[in-house]
């Protein structure tokens, strides 16, 4: 098995059982985002306190690569300080961007690497990474 294929299989065993999905009832906040170039939609939501991002959960529609982000965005990242979510998010971007190097917490995100030649699929990747971004401003 190729490498590329190797991460195939990790985009699509996330897209088809994704981790951390559903609703979340003690939210402190949720947000709604789209991404009309691909048709996909998700919304985040979180229990933030402390400054910690205590819970994350999602409910997302569109393609395996929007939702296999989401779903190992969460799983990296339930229990990090928002401090340190921001960092992450640096972090991917610059990964999916300029061709960085992903941050070692974020092993399992570098299956998104393919993604990186095709701007459309960037957009995609970045979803979930956005709707976080929404609401590390807000809470
Ligand atoms: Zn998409």
């Amino acid at each position: 098995m190729s490498v590329r294929d190797m991460y195939r299989e990790v985009i699509l065993a996330h897209a088809q059982d994704p981790l951390h999905s559903g609703k979340l009832p003690d939210a402190t906040d949720c947000v709604h985002r789209e991404n009309t170039s691909c048709g996909d939609a998700i919304d985040l939501c979180a229990i933030v306190k402390d400054g910690v991002l205590v819970d994350l959960r999602y409910e997302s529609a569109g393609c395996a690569i929007s939702t296999a982000s989401a779903s190992m965005m969460t799983d990296a990242l339930i229990g990090m300080t928002k401090a340190d979510a921001a960092a992450m998010l640096a972090s991917f971007r610059a990964f999916l961007i300029e061709h960085s190097e992903l941050d070692p917490k974020l092993e399992e995100l570098d299956a998104l690497e393919g993604v990186r030649q095709f701007p459309a699929r960037i957009k995609c990747a970045l979803l979930a990474w956005q709707a976080l971004e929404e609401i590390l401003k807000k809470t």
